[in-house]
């Protein structure tokens, strides 16, 4: 499957035909889904429809958008209008959207072609795709391993060439670990720049919706896409001119003096030597290219994964109240005798472990008695962790570091929640502080498994990580 830029190119020379391209979508989908089982749903006669309305529009020479025609699949976590919207539970087995996402409509606006929903862990909650309540997914790069997650459906679907684009969701990780886990891009934008109204909150202060693409250049058509203020969103920000994407200097990729910090805490134990090394060599890259690589520290980060799990608990025991087995999803009324017992019976075989974990450690940490000694303490990291990103970007325009300390895991491996929660080392702290991440493919021609390299940046300067992103992939696939 081609990239976004090679498919708009496609249809502007009419060397591409829409319906051409949905129906290899498809057949892509039907030969490969069977083993990674990325997708929970596909929507196939919308996307004949729609094609063959592009099929016209393209007979009659009209110009097409950049992301018109281009097959985007999205998270089951973000609303598409009419059709079944999961989030991995069982609890919303059988919950058809009413409204589409804001990133949807956006999409939808500018013509994309929505391919169907991708599999995830229940309710975003996880790092490999296997704590949904339909299916496993499995990575493409060798299906005996995870994909990651929460969006690993998502990366899974792009790395598997099901599609160009996806949309996934990140509020720990979910969409960087598993772009780093399955050899693609994946980007998680500044909290604020993509709308969230329609995705089914998980920890509502720390998510965000971003692509997963095969390019940065391509997670940089996407962003452009599903970005910008909403009404519906009241934690959604416009954007200043300075701000706003600028996809010819990104294409340009003039990158000479950029100043790139490598915190010495990304680095230390823990990290796999492959990792390790794939990490050198892609600093190394960079410092031939006349940027200056500078060591810096960022002395909160061990913090960061306490303070994230005590502060996402609280907010999905918040957010997580509303399936009460009334309004929305599965509902065990008819077994109860009282209102009490509809909830009870509804939560207790609608949610599944993981999910049913952070609801008590989040009432828990948020409970007359303990407030303080746990989240407010983590309230109180949170800030001092902005305040290291803050200082950080003082001396260095970007921070480079690993995704993820290993590669993708066997399928199966990590029974224990605590070591799955470790996953998470390398990306929560940017959600914390609300700073953009990128997370690249190191070694897309190796034949090992994939291993992705983070940049973080300042708040809203997506345009610095993709402009080094894009001079990356140019210079790692010529
Ligand atoms: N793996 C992390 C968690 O389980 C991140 C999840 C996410 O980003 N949605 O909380």
């Amino acid at each position: 499957m081609p990239t976004i830029a090679e498919l708009h190119e496609g249809y502007t020379q009419k060397t591409l035909r829409p319906s051409e391209v949905v129906e290899k979508t498809i057949s892509q989908i039907d030969s490969q889904d069977e083993t990674v089982q990325a997708f929970l749903s596909v929507f196939e006669d919308d996307m004949r429809a729609h094609a063959k309305d592009l099929d016209t529009k393209q007979d009659r020479n009209e110009p097409f958008g950049l992301l018109e025609g281009i097959p985007v699949s999205v998270k089951d976590a973000i609303l598409v209008k009419d059709k079944p919207t999961t989030a991995g539970s069982q609890i919303l087995s059988s919950y058809t959207a009413v409204y589409d996402a804001t990133v949807i409509h956006n999409l939808k606006q500018a013509g994309a072609l929505i391919v169907g929903k991708t599999n995830l862990d229940e309710f975003a909650m996880g790092s490999s795709t296997e704590n949904s309540a339909f299916q496993e997914t499995r990575n493409p790069a060798d299906t005996s391993r995870v994909p990651g997650g929460s969006s690993g459906g998502s990366a899974a679907s792009v790395a598997a060439d099901m599609c160009p684009a996806s949309l996934g969701s990140d509020t720990g990780g979910s969409i960087r670990q598993p772009a780093a886990f399955c050899g693609v891009t994946g980007l998680k934008p500044t909290y604020g720049r993509v709308s969230r109204s329609g995705l089914v909150a998980m920890a509502s202060s720390l998510d965000q919706i971003g692509p997963l693409t095969h390019t940065s250049l391509d997670a940089a058509y996407v962003l452009q896409g599903i970005e910008g203020a909403d009404t519906l969103d009241a934690t959604s920000t416009s954007l200043s001119s300075r701000q706003e994407l600028n996809i010819d200097e990104i294409q340009n990729g003039d990158i000479a003096g950029l100043r790139i910090g490598i915190p010495q805490e990304y680095f230390g134990d823990g990290l796999s030597s492959e990792v390790q090394a794939a990490l050198e060599s892609v600093i190394e890259s960079f410092g031939e290219m006349n940027t200056v690589i500078k060591d810096i520290s960022l002395s909160t980060t061990e913090y960061a994964i306490p303070a994230y799990y005590v502060l996402m608990p609280a907010e999905v025991s918040s957010n997580l109240a509303r399936y009460d087995g009334i309004r929305y999803g599965q509902s065990r009324f008819e077994e109860a005798s009282s209102l009490q017992e509809i909830y009870t019976k509804s939560r207790a075989s609608g949610f599944g472990e993981e999910v049913k974990r952070r609801i008590m450690l989040g009432t828990y940490v948020l409970s007359g008695g303990y407030y303080d000694a746990y989240y407010a303490q983590a309230r109180h990291m949170q800030t001092h962790v902005r305040k290291d990103f803050t200082n950080a970007f003082k001396d260095v325009d970007v921070i480079l570091t690993p995704t993820t300390p290993h590669t993708a895991f066997q399928a199966g491996s990590k029974a224990d929640p605590l070591s799955m929660y470790l996953e998470d080392i390398f990306t929560v702290a940017v959600n914390l502080s609300g700073n953009p991440a990128l997370s690249i493919p190191a070694n897309p021609n190796d034949s090992t498994l994939p291993i992705g390299f983070q940049l973080i940046g300042n708040h809203f300067d997506e345009q610095t990580l993709l402009t080094l992103g894009h001079v990356w992939d140019r210079y790692i696939r010529q």
